[in-house]
């Protein structure tokens, strides 16, 4: 498969205001490093998820993905180029290619607009298909493949005639209608009721498979990532701290953030994770604890972790982890396991 996202090295550091006082003395502006120095790639046809608690920069990565920050530094690829920096046009079509899906379909959706209204809106947007005919033709295909069939049903009512799961159906119909190959989905099942989640879910893996597309998934559910993705970046405070394939960072995961996730997850854990809790609340983002900066909530930190940046090395075929303990994995995983050391 050839990559069709590539994230290198991107930086999103956002200015945070200060007491005036310590603004005036310092003469520097705090920053929180939303996302901070991440690379990682999607390959065409693949679905990589990107899991963490709130807070750890899923979203602004999925944003600056879509060229949707301000702030963002470091380079993305799509398609081999990035020459959607360069002119509004680029960036214009850039778009068409590579949409997004929100958490939220009860926001996401305008009240006020018709079903039609809402998934024809990209098409007029970008001026694309103006007969009235060959637009309603357009809406009626992007509805059918969300599954909201027959399509001629939903095109005339409003949002609030419909549920949850349809009112996401119909965000992504929205998303399908200018054919794109790129899609970052935003939790897009955890507003929804249970029932409907692997729907969701399937519809989105169908689609995948139907239309070739790939996803970015962000989700801060372990066991949605598993059930859905070919790959799984598990993200700490702007870093990632963990990427692989998804049965191995779920099944033998190596590093002990990625270890305590799986922990509070009783569908997935294993007994060797069962003595990886996950004590405390995320650090605050603008005053990032020194060294490994899981260092104050990991349960095998030792002194060098305070003060020493663990790189993300390779610990199998494809596997990497950002811990001064993860060790190479050979005959068995018991050996390759953090804490061993
Ligand atoms: Fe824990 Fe140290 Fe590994 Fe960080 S580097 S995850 S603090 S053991």
């Amino acid at each position: 498969m050839s990559k069709l996202v590539e994230v290198k090295d991107l930086k999103v550091h956002f200015g945070v205001r200060q007491s005036l006082m310590k603004e005036l003395f310092t003469k520097e502006k705090k920053k929180v490093k939303a996302v901070d120095g991440i690379n990682f790639s999607i390959d065409r046809g693949e679905i990589v998820s990107l899991v963490g608690e709130s807070g750890s920069g899923k979203t602004t990565t999925g944003k600056a993905i879509l060229q949707l920050i301000e702030e963002q530094e470091g380079d993305i690829l799509f398609d081999g180029k990035d020459d959607f920096k360069k002119n509004k046009k680029q960036l214009k079509a850039f778009r068409q290619q590579a949409q997004m899906i929100f958490q939220d379909p009860y926001q996401s959706l305008n009240p006020k607009y018709m079903i039609y209204d809402i998934v024809a809106e990209p098409l007029v947007v970008n001026g694309l298909v103006k007969p009235e005919k060959e637009r309603k033709a357009k809406v009626v295909e992007a509805l059918e493949w969300a599954g909201l069939r027959p399509a001629e049903e939903y095109l005339y009512r409003y949002p609030h005639e419909l549920s949850g799961g349809q009112k996401q159906r119909v965000a992504i119909a929205s998303a399908l209608i200018l054919n794109p190959k790129f899609i970052v989905a935003d939790e897009p099942v955890s507003m929804l009721d249970v029932s409907v989640r692997a729907d969701i879910l399937k519809l989105m893996v169908k689609l995948r498979d139907e239309m070739d597309l790939s996803y970015l998934f962000i989700t801060h559910d372990l066991s949605l990532a598993w059930l859905i993705s070919d790959r799984i970046a598990i993200m700490y405070l702007g870093k990632i701290v963990e990427i692989g394939d998804a049965e191995s960072v779920v099944k033998s995961p190596s590093h002990p953030y990625s270890q305590a996730l799986i922990n509070v997850m009783p569908s997935l854990r294993s007994k060797r994770s069962e003595r990886k809790i996950l004590k405390g609340e995320l650090p605050d983002a603008s005053d990032m604890p020194k060294g490994c900066r899981f260092h104050p909530r990991c349960p095998i930190a030792e002194e060098k972790c305070k003060h020493e940046i663990p790189p993300l090395k390779e610990v199998a075929d494809g596997q990497y982890a950002a811990c001064h303990f993860a060790e190479k994995k050979e005959e068995t995983d018991d050996k390759a396991a953090v804490g061993s050391h």
